[in-house]
């Protein structure tokens, strides 16, 4: 029989998921010699033995793969025979193209579980027990390689039975990085609202006391921070909703596990799915009417609750006292999420009456991630925890580009290859602390993939923070991007697809080409560039940025454009005197403090308040959420009708029919509910005729919905519906959220493209 040795290299999430005892064990059941290694790329291992065991193990390599890795490439190569004997694993190597892929945060596996709970085993109830297949990685690699001194569990010294486990290749924590027991590992620690360390042998029982009482404590986890209270105890919620100033946002909760969350919300096999998935997201889930369990102030006039299982050793001891919790992010009103224990006491100071922290150090912050199931699919609306470092594959391989995002929900991204990375969620950057988390970000990127911009992507906002990041990089030219632009490219990105589409770009406010306030855009085009072939009628927008907060502003403006002075007596403008109603239609009229938008969100305010629902907001997107939250569709009026009109050689959509079918529903006393269907329905009908309108004039293409109103349930799969009636093909995001969080992807591709024409 003939002996062959062969060198492979594997690149993909290869390093911290158990890879190279795995490559070890398959080696060593089949005799054969060589050795792996770890090095920035990859792994890198050879071989040598019989051709046939060698063939066999080639293929067992991706069919047996550990459950947390994956491989995106796969390189073979023959070598001379050495006559080596053994196997062995060989200590990391550094390199200098560094491309090696973290894992992702991962939820603690069933092996660990079943220890955790078992009164015999050496980690029974220990809080941090990990193995290979399970455990923090992106949160505690400070570098790569990854390798314990690369994390920060540099800080703890395995005691021998852990360096046992450490360096046994037939045990499941062979070279697991965050190996820990009780006995070497980090443990709890608990301070009062003072931050003063309390003397307890118990926290966790503490903590269950504390919470059973009422109090609000905060809970260090995997990313940064957790505010925890009893979601069942009303006046306990009442108190977290006023000590973070936090009125109506909702809160997220954990529930113990599938069957204590099925008491309060209804559960489809695919939401089930994502609460069981490795990434242990946030799921919007439509909540039980008669539910009793969780008090209406954890999400006042929302039909959902974010919903999350335990990912974590300690939230699964500390579910074990609750069928659910608040968990929160810890953080201050529009500031990042709290990661580090020296900020934590003086950033809560007054929020959290206990803490529950523990001695491993977060490296880098990361807010748990939220996906919502539209049109039957997963929708990521926040992409962080879980998703995070994994990369998404660019079309074509391209030069190196940061882009760094929009202003909200701000995410930034760094290419590699054909690779993508984006950042976790970093926040409003109009937040001086959340700008500086986005410095944190991008030196971290840039040192896990060890690569330098060639060209930074910025949004076309003059007045962004991100904008204004980019422009203090030296030395790198810049290029900026048009948001609704950007939208379309990242949804294509997202899809896999590289070919001109019509964008359906809607969303809160973009700085458009011709420097007016866009968001309600038909566009025509790919990464190579665009053409705007239709808009949204624009409305003004009296007082500028405050009607923004203030939808009432909207809906004064909606009813001018179609009434001019003689606006409808409505009860939604009794707290406004003639005399100040005269005045905003003195604005309205001469345009003074009242920039134009084509924004389909400023219309959603108008609308939610016209139907009575939100004349001010207390979050961004919050009129436009519970207008679709009130929705109700089970009665049978018309769609209202939206008209489509060619200005200018553009297709433009106008509101005034609309406008006065809503007014006289007003009149007849029809509920918000009927209104908000009317409207929605009203919506989808006019994408479908423009789209049907802009293929008839420039061809048949695919239609991509993008833009933060697409995380609109609803609308998004009324409007797929109708398109696909018609025949397009529709593309919606997979794995970038439609809003903001998912812009920095199409800046990033586009950037890409013009580097490469
Ligand atoms: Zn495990
Ligand atoms: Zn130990
Ligand atoms: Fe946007």
């Amino acid at each position: 029989m003939s002996l062959k040795r062969l060198q492979i290299r594997i690149e993909g999430i290869v390093q911290g998921v158990g890879f190279r005892p795995f490559v070890f064990r398959l080696a060593s059941e089949s005799r054969l010699n060589g050795w792996v290694l770890n090095d920035s790329a990859g792994v890198l291992l050879e071989v040598e033995g019989f051709s046939s065991a060698v063939d066999d193990f080639v293929a067992a390599l991706s069919n047996q793969l550990p459950p947390l890795a994956s491989i995106s490439r796969f390189y073979l190569e023959e070598q001379p025979l050495t006559g080596e004997s053994g196997f062995r694993i060989v200590s990391s190597q550094q390199s200098d193209h560094l491309v090696a892929q973290i894992s992702p945060d991962t939820h603690v596996c069933q092996d660990c579980l079943q220890e955790l709970f078992d009164p015999s085993d050496r980690r029974y109830l220990y809080p941090f027990i990990n193995c290979t297949n399970c455990g923090p990685r992106y949160s505690l690699v400070t570098a790569v390689p990854y390798d314990r001194p690369s994390t920060t569990m540099a800080d703890f010294q395995m005691c021998s039975s852990c360096q046992q486990e450490y360096d046994n290749p037939v045990s499941r924590r062979f070279h697991a990085q965050p190996n820990a027991c009780s006995a070497c590992g980090p443990d709890l620690k608990l301070y009062d609202h003072a931050g003063h360390k309390l003397a307890t042998r118990d926290p966790l029982a503490e903590v269950v006391k504390a919470l059973h009482g009422g109090q609000i404590v905060a809970i260090k986890g995997l990313g940064g921070y957790h505010l925890a209270v009893d979601p069942h105890n009303e006046k306990a919620v009442a108190r977290l909703r006023q000590r973070k100033k936090r009125d109506e946002k909702p809160f997220a909760l954990m529930a113990r596990d599938l069957d204590a969350a099925a008491e309060f919300v209804q559960i489809t096999t695919e939401e089930k799915r994502l609460l069981e998935t490795v990434e242990r997201p946030i799921v919007l889930l439509e909540q039980r009417a008669e539910q009793r369990l969780i008090c209406q102030l954890v999400a006042p006039r929302n039909r959902y609750f974010g919903v999350m299982l335990p990912y974590t050793p300690l939230h699964y001891l500390l579910l074990q006292e609750f069928p659910a919790l608040v968990m929160t992010s810890a953080n201050q009103t529009d500031e990042p999420i709290v990661f580090e224990d020296t900020e934590v006491f003086s950033h809560l100071a007054g929020i959290a009456d206990l803490y529950l922290g523990h001695n491993r150090r977060i490296h880098i912050r990361t807010d748990d991630s939220i996906v919502r199931v539209l049109a039957d699919a997963p929708v990521l609306m926040r992409r962080s925890r879980g998703y995070v470092p994994r990369a998404v594959r660019l079309p074509v391989a391209q030069p190196v580009v940061l882009a760094v995002g929009a202003e909200l929900k701000n995410c930034i991204c760094l290419t590699s290859g054909d690779r993508a990375t984006l950042s976790h969620h970093i926040g409003d950057l109009k937040n001086p602390a959340v700008l500086k988390s986005l410095h944190q970000a991008n030196d971290h990127l840039q040192q896990l993939l060890g690569v330098h911009p060639e060209l930074i992507a910025h949004d076309l906002h003059p007045d962004y923070a991100s904008t204004s990041f980019a422009q203090t990089i030296p030395n790198v030219p810049k290029l900026a991007i048009q948001h609704h632009h950007a939208h379309l490219a990242s949804c294509l990105v997202d899809n896999g697809r590289d070919e001109e589409v019509i964008g359906v770009i809607f969303d809160g406010i973009g700085y458009g080409s011709d420097q007016h306030i866009w968001g309600g855009e038909f566009l025509l085009g790919d990464l190579g560039g665009f053409e705007r072939v239709g808009h949204l009628s624009e409305l003004a927008m009296p007082g500028g940025d405050a009607a923004t907060r203030e939808p009432w502003r909207m809906a004064f403006s909606l009813l001018y454009q179609a009434f001019g002075e003689d606006i409808p007596e409505l009860s939604l403008f009794d707290d406004i005197s003639p005399a100040d109603k005269k005045l905003l239609c003195q604005m309205l009229g001469k345009g003074i403090n009242s920039p134009l938008t084509s924004s389909c969100g400023r219309l959603f305010d108008a609308v939610s308040a016209l139907a009575g629902l939100r004349n001010i907001v207390s979050y961004e997107g919050q009129a436009a959420l519970e207008l679709e939250m009130c929705l109700d569709d089970c009665l049978s009026l018309p769609a209202y009708t939206f008209e489509l009109e060619k200005r200018a050689g553009q297709f433009v959509v106008t509101f005034s029919t609309l406008t006065r079918q809503l007014v006289a529903d007003l009149e007849q006393g029809v509920s918000a509910g009927q209104i908000s269907a009317r409207f929605h329905q009203g919506l989808a009908d006019i994408v479908l005729q423009s789209c049907v309108k802009i293929r008839a004039e420039y061809g048949a293409r695919p239609v991509v919905l993008s833009g933060g109103v697409f995380q609109n349930a609803y609308l998004t799969e009324r409007v797929c519906q109708l398109l696909k009636n018609e025949h397009f093909e529709v593309l919606t995001h997979r794995q970038v959220p439609p809003n903001d969080g998912g812009i920095a992807l199409g800046q990033a591709a586009i950037a890409g493209r013009f580097l490469q024409t």
